[in-house]
This record gives structure tokens, C-alpha cells and sequence, in this order.
């Protein structure tokens, strides 16, 4: 077992790791030129290029406001000066920052440890260097706060913390590591609920890798309506562990099923001026209009006209590539099961499971085909020999 480790372990050097700190861009969605920064907790070593800034001990709100390709900075007393970058470091002990975006107008949000703000593209840019495990957290009450067990948070911290570190090179030219919305995760900033704090960290450092020991593509959507899908059908490149599993689970959960109706005249226009179907022939519309999947397909298929139901799922916003067709008077009805591309791991089936009183592990293995849990500290043991 241990020779197998060893030699695998070329294939874990691939990502940096990552002893602590994620470089987070928040307020990442909005084109940022004026933001007020308060540190409320803990204790902050404030720096503006390179310098410590003298009045920071005495204030605790300060404005940063774009101004060219420079950020002035002031208290509510005065003007500090006019700097490239300003950082704020935590140095005390659990040290909270409070950020408000003033233009654009925006909430007041709380971030653990520190912060950098510089100008970046015309723009203000905020960066939360933050403790991984703290990051992981406000990333699970993002993706799935509020309506779960303790179970379903640790198996949520799990997936957050491997789609993380697999990731930390997706913003590499933007000088950072991931962004702070779905196409990274959603985060929010810190998370006060303490289950997800305690669940978390009863995960601390569990990663998810396939059998090479590489960190698996943790892919997971809201439900797969019965069956979930095989990744290539949906990304194109196939990984063993993403394979098309039934999935019992989930059938009776709140995004099991769908329906939408579509005018024939919308539908038929749509399939002969986008793909050439020809709606004329009488065959070839009853087939348009009586569409059916026992099982997954991947394909609404005509003769030699073979359209990919992922299009279909694009174009008219559908919930899920599971559907069915019926034809009504003057419409197409669609009967959808399933919420999301149904790669990967089933949220609702997930959460049903754990009442059910199965474990993270159990479930896991159950939508991760081959997969193996394994402590980042054994990770690094491996890397360090
Ligand atoms: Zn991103
Ligand atoms: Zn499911």
C-alpha cells in the first residue's frame, strides 16, 4: 500500500498546496470605485504601499476611493494619502473586517483575516487572504445554508475544500485564485451559523482524490432526477469517477420534477431554423411533439438529425436535460425531473441520505465512483519526502 502511495505521488504535485491561505477576490461581480473598510474584531497592522499608516490605531473606518489608477484613502477625519495598494493584516487573534461597497451601493459584508485592496483593469480589487478552513465555511453556507443536517454540511465542506484546492489556478493571470461567485463558489463571507462552523471543521483537511491520488473534479448540482449524468455527455472529457448512477434518493425531493410549455410555433420554428429538422414532414413533427427518455439520453434524435438535449437545455433555460415531450392544443408540454447538469453528486438525494442516517463516506462512494478520502497533512507527508 505504501509502495502505491510513493509512486503516485508525482501526480499529487500538480496543485501548489496550500499551507493555510486562499487569495479570495470578493465584490468580484461589480466594477468597484469607492468602498469603506472597518475592522471590527482582533487587531489589524494596516500598510499602504509598503508603509505602515500612522493613524491606524486611532481610527477604524476608512474610505478608499478610486481615483485614476491611484486609491485615495481617508478617515473620517482626513486624508491619509494616495496609494497603489493597501493591506490590511490581521495580527491579533479571530479578526473580523467589515466591508461596504459605496459605489456601487452595496451590503455591508464580514470578512475573516486579512484584506488587500489595489486598482486592477480600471477597478477597484479586494482581495480576502484567508485561513483555508474559514474560507471553507462561509463557501458551504453559501452553496447550501440553511436547510440541512450537520451530515450534509460536512459532506458540503468536503467538496467545497477539493473543488477549492483543485481550482486555485483558475484566476492565475488575474493575480488571483478564485473568485467569490458560481463560477468559483458562492461566498459571501464568513459564516456566524454554528453548525456549519463545527461541521466544517470536523472535516478539517478531508479531500476527495481519485485512484491516482489526484483531487477529483468535485461536480455537484441540486438533483439529477433519478439518474445522474456521465461527465463527458456534458464537458466533453471523460473521469472515471463521474459515471451515471441511479439514484433513488432523490425522486420525491423538492426539485424532482418540472414542467414548462412552449408553443408549437416557438418549438417547431426553433428546431428547423437552428438545426435544419424538418418540421414539415409529418413523421419527423409527431416525433418533435412525442419526445420520451427512459433512461438518460443524450441526444433528441430524428434520422440523421441528432441535436444535443444540452443545447436544447441552453436555448430555452430548462431546469435539466431530462425531460419528455407532449403535445397539447396549441402547445408542447415539457416534463422535466431534476435541477442542474446532473454530473457528480445529487445535493437533495445527498441531504435525503444523510436522514436517512447514512454517513458523508457512504455517500461519497455512492456518487464518486472509485474514489478515496484522504487527509491534505497526509498529502503534504507524501510531498515532503
Ligand atoms: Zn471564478
Ligand atoms: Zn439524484
Amino acid at each position: 500500500m505504501r509502495t502505491f502511495f510513493i509512486t503516485a505521488l508525482a501526480s499529487i504535485l500538480t496543485f501548489p498546496v496550500i499551507a493555510g491561505t486562499m487569495d479570495i477576490r470578493v465584490l468580484s461581480d461589480i466594477n468597484l470605485s469607492s468602498l469603506i473598510v472597518s475592522p471590527i474584531s482582533g487587531q489589524y497592522a494596516i500598510m499602504a504601499d509598503g508603509q505602515p499608516v500612522s493613524d491606524s490605531a486611532k481610527a477604524n473606518i476608512f474610505q478608499l476611493i478610486l481615483e485614476g489608477d491611484s486609491i485615495v484613502m481617508k478617515t473620517l477625519e482626513k486624508k491619509i494619502g494616495k496609494f497603489a495598494k493597501v493591506i490590511f493584516t490581521g495580527v491579533g487573534k479571530n479578526n473580523i473586517i467589515k466591508i461596504k461597497s459605496v459605489v456601487p451601493a452595496g451590503r455591508i459584508r464580514s470578512y475573516d483575516d486579512h484584506l488587500e485592496v489595489s486598482v486592477y483593469a480600471a477597478y477597484m480589487k479586494v482581495i480576502n487572504k484567508v485561513d483555508l478552513e474559514r474560507y471553507i465555511a462561509g463557501v458551504v453556507e453559501g452553496e447550501a445554508g440553511g436547510v440541512t443536517t450537520n451530515e450534509y454540511y460536512k459532506l458540503q465542506s468536503i467538496l467545497c475544500r477539493t473543488y477549492a484546492l483543485s481550482n486555485v489556478r483558475r484566476h492565475e493571470l488575474e493575480g488571483h485564485q478564485l473568485c467569490d461567485l458560481v463560477h468559483c463558489q458562492y461566498y459571501r463571507g464568513r459564516t456566524t451559523d454554528a453548525d456549519i462552523i463545527s461541521s466544517t471543521a470536523a472535516t478539517k483537511g478531508m479531500v476527495i482524490v481519485d485512484g491516482s491520488l489526484n483531487l477529483i473534479t468535485a461536480a455537484f448540482h441540486s438533483n439529477c432526477g433519478g439518474q445522474t449524468v456521465n461527465c463527458e455527455d456534458v464537458w466533453a472529457i471523460p473521469l472515471s469517477y463521474l459515471r451515471s448512477i441511479k439514484d433513488t434518493f432523490c425522486i420525491r425531493q423538492p426539485h424532482a420534477k418540472w414542467k414548462r410549455n412552449i408553443s408549437t410555433e416557438d418549438w417547431m420554428s426553433y428546431l428547423a431554423l437552428k438545426h435544419k429538422y424538418p418540421v414539415e414532414d409529418s413523421l419527423s413533427f409527431n416525433n418533435a411533439v412525442s419526445f420520451g427518455q427512459a433512461g438518460r439520453a443524450v441526444y433528441f434524435k430524428d434520422k440523421d438529425i441528432k441535436i444535443p438535449l444540452k443545447t436544447i437545455r441552453g436555448d430555452f433555460q430548462l431546469k435539466s436535460t431530462y425531460f419528455s415531450i407532449e403535445q397539447r392544443t396549441d402547445s408542447v408540454l415539457f416534463r422535466g425531473r431534476g435541477y442542474g447538469h446532473g454530473v457528480g453528486l445529487c445535493q437533495e438525494g445527498a441531504m435525503n441520505m444523510t436522514k436517512l442516517g447514512y454517513s458523508f463516506k457512504d455517500i461519497l462512494v455512492y456518487y464518486y465512483k472509485g474514489v478515496h478520502l484522504v487527509d491534505l497533512a497526509s498529502l503534504e507527508f507524501f510531498r515532503e519526502e
